[in-house]
C-alpha cells in the first residue's frame, strides 16, 4: 500500500524536523467516498484508525470491516446534525467536530444513555468562514468551558483552514486557543499541508487523497 507507506514516511520524517517523536502525531486516514477496495487494502497493510465525515456513509460500511478486523478507531471529522448524534455515538470512537452548544449538549445525553463517553474535539472556524462549520476563535474559550461542564471529554481542537489560504497562521492560531486552554490534542493537517501542521504541532493529521488516491467526488 504505497499511499500509506509513503504517508507514514512523510509523517515521520516531518515530526523528525520539528525534533517531536514520530509517534507523537497520530495518522487518521480518510475514507470517505473511497471505495471499499483501497479501504480493504490500508486496512490489510495494518492501519485501523480511519476517518469519515458523513455518519450514513459510515454506518454503511464500517459495521461490515469492523466484524473483519480488530481495533478500528473510528473518527467522525463532518458536521453532526443534533438529530444523528445517537447514531453517530453507535458507531464512531472519537468526534472531531463539537462546534456549537446545542450539539455539545446532545452529545453529553448521549454520553450519559451509553454510559461511554467518547473523546471529543472542538472544532475552530479558524478562518471564520460562512459556510463552514466550527465556533467562531472568539467564541472558543467559553465554548470549551460549557463542554467541560458537560462533562464531554475533551481531547483537543480541530480546524480546517481556509483552501485559498496559508494554512500556517491558521495553526497557529489553533494551537494558541489550544495551550491558553490546556487541551493537548491539535487535529489540524491534511493531504495539502499536513507536514506544515506537524511543524505547528499537529497531533492528529486527516489525512485522505494521499493515502488512498484521489476520491471520484471532488466536491468533499
Ligand atoms: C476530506 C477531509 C480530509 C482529508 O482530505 P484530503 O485532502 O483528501 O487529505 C480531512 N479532514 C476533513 C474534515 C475532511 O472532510
Amino acid at each position: 500500500m504505497s499511499g500509506l507507506a509513503d504517508v507514514q514516511a512523510r509523517i515521520a520524517a516531518a515530526a523528525e524536523a520539528a525534533g517531536r517523536e514520530p509517534g507523537s502525531v497520530t495518522l487518521v486516514a480518510v475514507s470517505k467516498v473511497q471505495p471499499a477496495d483501497r479501504i480493504e487494502a490500508v486496512l490489510e497493510a495494518g492501519h485501523r484508525i480511519f476517518g469519515e465525515n458523513r455518519v450514513q456513509e459510515a454506518q454503511g460500511r464500517w459495521p461490515n470491516l469492523r466484524a473483519h478486523y480488530d481495533g478500528v478507531s473510528l473518527h467522525l471529522v463532518g458536521p453532526l446534525q443534533t438529530n444523528k448524534v445517537r447514531q453517530a455515538v453507535g458507531i464512531f470512537d472519537v468526534i472531531q467536530s463539537v462546534d456549537r452548544p446545542k450539539l455539545a449538549r446532545k452529545l453529553a445525553d448521549a454520553f450519559t444513555e451509553t454510559g461511554q463517553p467518547l473523546p471529543c474535539y472542538v472544532q475552530v472556524n479558524t478562518g471564520e468562514e460562512a459556510q463552514k462549520a466550527g465556533i467562531l476563535p472568539a467564541d472558543a474559550d467559553c465554548f470549551i468551558a460549557e463542554c467541560r461542564q458537560l462533562g464531554l471529554p475533551l481531547e483537543g481542537l480541530m480546524c480546517i483552514p481556509p483552501l485559498d489560504e496559508e494554512p500556517a497562521p491558521h495553526f497557529a492560531l489553533l494551537k494558541k486557543v489550544a495551550i491558553r486552554n490546556g487541551l493537548p490534542g491539535l487535529s489540524m493537517g491534511m493531504s495539502a499541508d499536513f507536514e506544515t501542521a506537524i511543524a505547528f504541532g499537529a497531533t492528529v493529521v486527516r489525512i485522505g487523497s494521499a493515502v488512498f488516491g484521489a476520491r471520484a467526488q471532488q466536491d468533499r
